[in-house]
């Protein structure tokens, strides 16, 4: 079936991220946040929808806590010295999370940069979420090694603040690009979901689902490759016909697996990337509105519409990962050689590719790791915090020792 969609709101990718800033706030107040959701379930039939009722319950939190210059006894680090806060200088805000900013820093003795995403341990307790990111430095310390995956230098916590100094990435979230494009062509489309699909079949290789393919984390390096960041929703140890009950991720790219609260498989991220290959062709994720709960539900039951102009290849591929029996979907047998196997994806020499042969088609113009041009001035206007670890009065009984084990140096 094909239809047209309306044209693309301008504003949408910024409407998400406004979005997603107003829910991380409202999640800072119980109370507020479960009177935006009445407001936003307006439609009475599908609030009654078990899914959506689940779907939308509100977390619980409180506010951030400030930090002390102090490096914590549990990030005695067994292999090398301590590393710690002051030894980065912070340059620029690159990027804000659910539970702290990423910030781009030079490390002081080195030279070199790196994006350290910082992590307010009150936050995370509060949310009860201590165990995602434990599995996101897990998922990032079993040295992962791939060309399309964003690696870890070093973790290390202070009384109240957890930090992973990871690469840092500057070619732009690949979704500012297509903001700015509204849509790509199939190759450039089908060159980054390559990369995507190599990145997630390397991950379910160690028995690992991603569980988080959404533009804020598909990041462009500087020569244009894909580079997956944010392992905070991973899940270890899930093999292919294994499966996992956690809820988790984010409305527009949840398989309907996930919001049914069924068991779920390595498949969830073949409908991910199935979500985000119609978006880069389309311009809007496949199930869009922009009143969620009819999102829900049109995720769980409407017919998967093409707009007219895609090639039958990409129209055959996308209703292959959009299926939503996963146990049909493309990549539930053998997982990414499936996809590798797809007509849409004919001209492509995978090996080229992994090897980054394969010049990309788009090269971003950033002339120094310091460029930051490619990065929403929305972050890189925000001030940079004088220091992240002052005031260790604040500090709460118990967080020191939330999260032990946390600091790790990279041997490499
Ligand atoms: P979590 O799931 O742990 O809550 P998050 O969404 O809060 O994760 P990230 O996705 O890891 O946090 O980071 C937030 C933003 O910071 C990203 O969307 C991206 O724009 C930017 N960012 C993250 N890692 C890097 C990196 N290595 N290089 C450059 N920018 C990055
Ligand atoms: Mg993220």
């Amino acid at each position: 079936m094909t239809v047209t969609h309306p044209p693309r709101p301008l504003s949408y990718v910024k409407m998400r991220r406004l979005m997603s800033f107003f829910s991380a706030l409202l999640k800072e107040k119980k109370a507020g946040f479960t009177d935006f959701i009445h407001k936003m379930v307006s439609n009475q039939q599908i609030c009654q929808h078990l899914d959506t009722q689940r779907i939308l319950q509100p977390q619980s939190s409180s506010s951030v806590r400030r930090e002390e210059e102090r490096v914590s006894p549990n990030s005695v680090n067994p292999v090398g010295p301590h590393v710690k806060p002051s030894d980065f200088d912070y340059l620029k805000v690159i990027g804000k999370g659910s539970f702290g900013k990423v910030l781009l820093a030079r490390h002081r003795k080195r030279g070199s940069y790196y994006a350290v995403k910082v992590l307010q341990k009150q936050i995370i307790v509060n949310r009860k979420e201590q165990k995602h990111v434990m599995v996101e430095r897990s998922v990032l310390l079993k040295g992962l090694q791939h060309p399309f995956l964003v690696g870890l230098h070093f973790s290390f916590q202070t009384p109240n603040t957890l930090y992973f100094v990871l690469d840092y990435v500057n070619g732009g979230e690949l979704f500012y690009h297509l903001q700015r494009e509204v849509s790509f062509p199939e190759p450039r489309a089908a060159f980054y979901a390559a990369e995507m699909a190599l990145a997630l079949g390397y991950l379910h290789s160690l028995n690992i689902v991603y569980r988080d393919l959404k533009p804020e984390n598909i990041l462009l390096n500087s020569e244009g490759h894909v580079m997956l960041t944010d392992f905070g929703l991973c899940k270890e140890g899930v093999a292919l016909g294994g499966t996992m009950e956690t809820f988790c991720g984010t409305p527009e790219y949840l398989a309907p697996e996930v919001l049914q609260g069924h068991s779920y498989s390595p498949g969830v991220d073949w409908w991910g990337l199935g979500t985000v290959l119609f978006e880069m062709l389309f311009g809007l994720p496949p199930f869009y509105s922009r009143n969620k709960a009819e999102m829900f539900e049109k995720i769980l039951h409407a017919p998967l519409m093409l707009r007219s102009g895609v090639s039958q290849d990409a129209g055959s591929l996308l209703a292959g990962l959009l299926e939503r029996d996963c146990s049909k979907r493309l990549g539930s047998n053998r997982d990414v050689a499936e996809l590798q196997e797809h007509s849409f994806f004919a001209s492509l020499n995978w090996d080229d590719l992994l090897a980054k042969k394969v010049t990309p088609p788009f090269i971003p113009q950033v002339t120094s790791p310091y460029d930051v041009r490619y990065i929403d001035p929305e972050f890189t206007l925000l001030p940079v915090p004088a220091s992240l670890d002052t005031n260790g009065r604040c500090q709460r009984v118990g967080l020191s020792q939330a999260f032990p084990g946390f600091s790790y140096m990279s041997p490499v």
